[in-house]
């Protein structure tokens, strides 16, 4: 549309405007009308208004204008140097109404609201005139400027347009302009005793700032014909249009202000930024970033009818986008203590540790210290591990993460039967990455020195509905999810307490969490889940908090979960299924890992995929990895692509061996949501991989160039150091080097 009118030179430039009524705090909906109404302006070169829609004294407020002003900003949208409002045009307004009063377009009536409706007819029935219709101008003329000055009680009269009351569009059955309200305004204060009806104020709005395309939401369809008839007898230059689109709903929340203020005001949430709120500066609170919400109302487009979004993708958006960003480090949320009885007691280690995982491909690391006694996850320790439990017991051998292996001895309990502490062994030969001679590692799990760590407040949110439409039937609070915030003090890295306050963080194997903006200080961290590695909503039987929260009435409640795991659950699904089973057995003669082939058997839907890419030609080690590793999951779940399967083979044909994992798993989530050809994706987004000598040797050499005494240490032995190196170069390729080469080449670089 827009594309047309400047072809036709209808209009020369685009202008937008976002107009919020300062009645309540901007949510996830206001959000999609915000990167539409920007978007299209930025994209045309044009201009986007932030204008305050103030017309209705009684529910506004400067908080909220505050407050709406500073999350556009937050979106990362300009609107100039001030906001408009509304409230700035009432004399101007007012004149209009003069001009059309003048011009026998208006007219002042008595007639109560009741009777008003009564006249007003039905979809089958004319309306009536009213008996105030044929007033003189003059009459007229006086009666609105009295209006004006204050004479009469609200209610008393009303400022009519005089246009068709057998108009088959009611809102055409002489509408009402003005009416009169003795209400202090947040702005005019009481200069105004009348104010301007919504449908008479915003064309004029739009008509005086120049906007060119005016978008509302679909309700507002009706109002159209009114909006042009507003716009067509104003008698200004400006003739903006009004398009509609559908408005975003939500699944499992509510989006009305005003239901939103009644969760506030009855004290069900916090505040308007209420971590669970499905508000901006919820979200924000919450550790949402702008790029998310705004990837997302890319994501789900703009439509013409009305329908509700999975909150999983806003949720796959948060994640994806925290995937790229976040500093992974280790925090224990459930600790418990560890003891390695034949680690000298005053002796302490610096490991070096990396802040991302090769295929993010940024630099940065930190120094964790590592002493005899640490903290590990209560649910990392099972006392009498069930089957398919690939953690701690006794006499087992783990490795603590970026540390040495170690094998439990003993448990220490009090005398009530509660475990108080898990005595192991460690292995000094095991920290450069070799397990223990001839015994096997069940696991690698995170922990932290327990003199070292510090104490953390830990806040998981879950849902705020239990219900997926939560609007469907009269009360909506019934459906309120009373567990959905979990709190709990923590155990974590010392680093995080000097680290920036919007720093967001990937807790390892817990998820993203950010420092809470209100409530966590230098003396007392408090940190916020902002979302789960993976969507845990539907394995909530499961895995539920319940179920492996420790409790106090026995050791063996908090050491063996009741439910069962992930790892079980795949078990249990090929008992029942013979067709599961024999894949388990075949993909492992095939030669992938039992593992790799366990996860792969565990479901349906996996195995069709690898059947799927096996067929198609691909061998069982590439088609798997790309199942496992590049693949982006929801709710544990591979994708689902529109057209399966061939879409995705040639997905997998394409990029194999060309792209990294990080633009594998980017393009995977891309195609899965929309049409494309994966051929054509890598190369217009510049995805294509090296991984030539002669390309990446440049990189290789000036990164250990640049770090000399990173280089030295290396040498003397920290060969966790090669991450860091591998980070730098893939960094500075833009993601273009594939990390495996860059890894090879620097170690045989940095052996010279
Ligand atoms: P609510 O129904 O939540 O009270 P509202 O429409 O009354 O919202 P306004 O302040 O009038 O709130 O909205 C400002 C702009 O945001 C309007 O242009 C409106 O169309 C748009 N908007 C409001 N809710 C949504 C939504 N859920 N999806 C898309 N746009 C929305
Ligand atoms: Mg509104």
């Amino acid at each position: 549309m827009i594309d047309a009118d400047l072809a036709s030179g209808k209009h020369t430039g685009v202008v937008t405007r976002f107009p919020p009524e300062p009645n309540g705090y901007l949510h996830i909906g206001h959000a999609k009308s915000i990167c539409l109404n920007f978007g299209l302006a930025e994209q045309y070169g044009g201009r986007c208004n932030l204008r305050f829609d103030d017309t209705n004294p009684a529910k506004e407020d400067q908080e909220y204008v505050d407050s709406i002003a500073a999350d556009v900003r937050w979106l990362g949208f300009d609107y100039g140097p001030e906001p408009l409002f509304a409230s700035d045009y009432f004399e101007e307004m007012y004149q209009i109404a003069i001009k059309l009063i003048r011009e026998g377009k208006a007219y002042v009536c008595d007639l109560n609201d009741e009777e008003i409706k009564e006249y007003r007819g039905s979809l089958k029935e004319a309306g009536k005139h009213s008996p105030y219709r044929d007033r003189s101008v003059e009459d007229n003329l006086d009666l609105f400027t009295r209006m004006r000055a204050g004479e009469f009680a609200n209610g008393a009269k009303v400022l009519r347009g005089k246009i068709d009351m057998s108009a088959s569009n009611m809102k055409m059955r002489d509408p009402l302009l003005y009416r009169i309200r003795h209400d202090e305004h947040h702005r005019t204060g009481d200069a105004w005793p009348i104010y301007p009806m919504y449908d008479y104020a915003h064309p004029l709005e739009d008509a005086i700032e120049g906007i060119t395309h005016s978008i509302c939401t679909l309700e507002f369809e009706n109002n159209r014909e009114l909006y042009d008839w507003v716009v067509d007898n104003a008698g200004l230059p400006c003739k903006p249009e009004q398009t509609e689109f559908a408005r975003l709903g939500l699944d499992y929340t509510v989006m009305s202000k005003r239901k939103l203020l009644q969760l506030v005001e009855q004290g069900h949430v916090s505040g308007w930024d209420d971590p669970r709120m499905p508000t901006i500066a919820g979200m924000r609170r919450r550790g949402y970033r702008p790029e998310a919400i705004r990837r997302f109302c890319d994501m789900i487009g703009v439509a013409k009818n009305n329908s509700v979004v999975d909150i999983g993708k806003l949720e796959f958006a948060v994640r994806d986008d925290l995937n790229q960003i976040a500093p992974r480090v280790m925090a224990v949320l459930r600790p418990i203590r560890l003891v390695m009885s034949n680690y000298p007691a005053g002796k302490s280690e610096q490991l070096v540790a990396p802040y991302f995982p090769a295929d993010i491909g940024k630099p940065g690391e930190r120094e964790l210290c590592f002493d005899r006694e640490l903290y590990i996850e209560a649910d990392d320790f099972a006392e009498e591990p069930e089957k398919g439990f690939r953690r701690l017991a006794p006499g087992r051998w783990i490795r603590l993460r970026y540390g040495y292996c170690v094998r439990c001895d003993e448990v220490i309990k009090d005398d009530a039967g509660k475990l108080q502490e898990i005595r192991c062994t460690y292995d000094p030969a095991t920290l450069a990455g070799e397990g223990p001679a001839g015994e096997k590692v069940w696991g690698v799990i995170h922990w932290v020195s327990a003199r070292h760590s510090l104490p953390a407040e830990v806040r998981i949110y879950d849902r705020l509905f239990k219900a997926e439409r939560p609007d469907a039937g009269d009360n909506f609070l019934q459906h309120i999810n009373e567990d959905s915030l979990h709190s709990r003090i923590a155990r974590v890295e010392p680093s995080l307490a000097s680290d920036s306050a919007d720093t967001h963080f990937q807790f390892e194997r817990q998820g993203y969490f950010v420092k809470d903006s209100v409530d966590s200080s230098s003396t007392g961290l408090v940190f916020n889940r902002v979302i789960g590695l993976r969507d845990s909503w539907n394995k909530q039987s499961t895995e539920s908090e319940a179920a492996t929260t420790p409790t106090a009435k026995s050791a063996r409640s908090a050491t063996r979960p009741k439910s069962r795991s992930k790892a079980e659950i795949r078990a249990g699904a090929r008992e029942r299924h013979p067709v599961l089973a024999e894949r388990f057995a075949r993909y492992q003669e095939q030669g992938l890992s039992e593992g790799d082939a366990d996860l792969l058997s565990g479901s349906p839907a996996w195995g069709e995929r690898l059947e799927t890419l096996l067929g198609a030609g691909l061998s069982i080690d590439v088609a798997a990895k790309w199942l496992i590793h590049e693949q982006p999951r929801e709710q544990d779940e591979p994708i689902v692509f529109a057209s399966e399967p061939a879409e995705f083979v040639a997905l997998v044909q394409a990029a194999e061996g060309r792209i990294s994992t990080a633009a594998a798993r980017k393009l995977w989530a891309q195609l899965a949501h929309e049409k494309g050809s994966a051929e054509s994706s890598i190369r217009d987004q510049g995805l294509e991989q090296r991984s030539d000598d002669a390309s990446i040797l440049p990189l290789v050499s000036a990164a250990i160039a640049a770090h000399p005494d990173k280089v030295a240490a290396y040498r003397g032995g920290k060969e966790a150091l090669l991450g860091f190196f591998v980070g730098q170069v893939v960094r500075e390729s833009k993601g273009a080097a594939n990390p495996e080469a860059v890894k090879a080449l620097l170690a045989a670089e940095l052996a010279k």
